[in-house]
């Protein structure tokens, strides 16, 4: 068996948490490749190393000092290494990094010191080879991750080492400079390496004792999904359930390499296996529902629209020409609307506005601004007769108003959108009618 871990920022934010990672990993010898994030948060408004390097580098690059800054961050690092006892030392490194820093070598570079220092410490701490993301992890030219080659180089590196600590989180482009992930990132580290080396399975250590079927912020001790397939937790992921970042599927999918969220700080739990498919059938007709505020929807009326062959396509070009993503397109007889993030919006607006009206010369745009989408999530809705209607009677009863409506085709979610306002109410009254209820 071949097991790859990787722990989450905060299960290596403390001396005390690192000591935990440790025993998991040496508990199992399967536990042989290793991906750290950069240490999080130790208590609630603690700061995460990534973002303590973000601000350092922002004030060297605006010409500021950064003494205290890099001090901060150097003393993180030294409270881990002094609390574990091990005789090792930074300070080299830290001469480096404010070297390059000073250089300017880009905020990705500065982000990506927090991964890589943990990964020297904690691959002093277990014995394990150090290997530097750097020299396997490869992006192009243009900054698009090169899953081939990346996956052909990792191969023939780890194949012949019993175990190794790869920091996650960046890699390098051809010109040797560093660069990222979306936050997160290290999710995605960990799946390419579990992919490189066949793994059986892809451990993915965490605060949480697996995937839930909601935000716990949103609903108290919310159930623990047991099985869920890699589509509703990408559906999910995406949607803002923030426990796997939502591109760190891929990897693992095109070997269908089970995924298993365990939670660091109670290794004894089962945690939630994410398969390509399963025979077990859920336990809710819902898996999951997961949702994100700060949408608007930009309607468009015009009489007749649905006999304009090519209306649908004049509208999106005006969005693709404005660099402006959508996320849903519901559409009626004589209104076509689209769901775009408000915030990325918000910008170019007035532009849009004028290129739709050169585009289609609608009788009427109108905007509608702080909205949410809610996704509904379940391979079990499929066959499952009035999940809709079990839904909307349930948003009926806390009150809240149905502004979208999208279901699927593959009938595995349905979106809806109501107002920011309602959100909260909306999760609980869904998790209420489909999981508290018991079916
Ligand atoms: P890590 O630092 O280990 O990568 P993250 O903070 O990225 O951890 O992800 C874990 C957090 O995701 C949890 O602490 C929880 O607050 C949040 N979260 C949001 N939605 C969910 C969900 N549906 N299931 C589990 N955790 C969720
Ligand atoms: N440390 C990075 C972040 O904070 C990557 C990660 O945690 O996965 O986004
Ligand atoms: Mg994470």
């Amino acid at each position: 068996m071949i097991k790859v871990v990787k722990f989450g920022g905060s299960s290596l934010a403390s001396a005390k948490q690192m000591a935990k990672v440790g025993a998991i990993i040496h508990e199992d010898p399967d536990r042989r490749y290793v991906v750290p994030s950069a240490p999080g948060r130790r208590f609630s408004d603690d700061t995460k190393v990534t973002d303590m390097l973000y601000r350092c580098y922002d004030a060297a690059a605006a010409g500021e000092v950064i003494d205290d800054k890099l001090d901060a961050i150097r003393a993180r690092y030294q409270e881990i290494i002094e609390g574990l006892g091990l005789n090792f030392s930074l300070d080299e490194e830290f001469e480096v990094i404010r070297d390059y820093f000073k250089r300017r070598a880009g905020r990705d570079y500065a982000a990506s010191r927090g991964e890589y220092l943990n990964g020297l410490v904690l691959a002093n701490y277990l014995g394990f080879r150090f290997i530097d993301a750097k020299d396997v992890i490869l992006f192009d030219s243009r900054g698009n991750f090169d899953a081939e080659s990346t996956d052909a180089v990792l191969h023939e590196r780890l194949r012949n080492l019993d175990n190794a600590v790869i920091p996650g989180f960046y890699g390098a482009m051809p010109d040797g400079s560093i660069k990222t992930f979306s936050r997160g990132g290290s999710d995605i580290t960990g799946s390419i390496i579990a992919r490189a080396v066949r793994a059986n399975v892809y451990e993915n250590w965490t605060d949480v004792s697996g995937c839930l079927v909601t935000d716990p912020h949103l609903v108290d001790n919310p159930e623990t999904i047991e099985t869920i397939t890699y589509r509703e937790l990408r559906e999910l992921s995406y949607m803002g359930a923030s426990v796997l970042h939502e591109d760190a599927i891929f990897p693992v999918r095109s070997e269908a390499i089970p995924i298993n969220i365990r939670n660091t700080n109670r290794p004894g739990d089962p945690g939630t296996m994410i398969v390509e498919s399963t025979v077990r059938s859920p336990k809710h007709v819902i898996t999951g529902v997961a949702g994100r505020k700060g949408f608007c929807a930009i309607n468009i009326d015009k009489a007749m629209m649905n006999s304009e062959i090519g209306f649908g396509r004049r509208v999106l070009q005006v969005f693709e020409e404005n660099r402006i993503s959508f996320e849903h397109t519901p559409s009626g007889i004589d209104t076509f609307s689209v769901l775009v993030h408000q915030e990325e919006f918000a910008d170019k607006e007035q532009d849009v506005i004028a290129g739709l009206h050169r585009a289609v010369n609608p009788d009427n745009i109108y905007l509608e601004t702080d909205l949410a989408l809610i996704a509904i999530v379940g391979r079990g809705m499929r066959n499952a007769q009035g999940t809709a209607g079990r839904l909307f009677s349930a948003l009926a009863g806390a009150g809240v108003n149905i502004k979208m409506i999208d279901q699927g085709s593959s009938e595995l979610n349905i979106i809806i959108g109501v107002r920011d306002e309602d959100f909260e109410r909306s999760i609980r009254a869904i998790y209420k009618e489909f999981i508290t209820s018991g079916r």
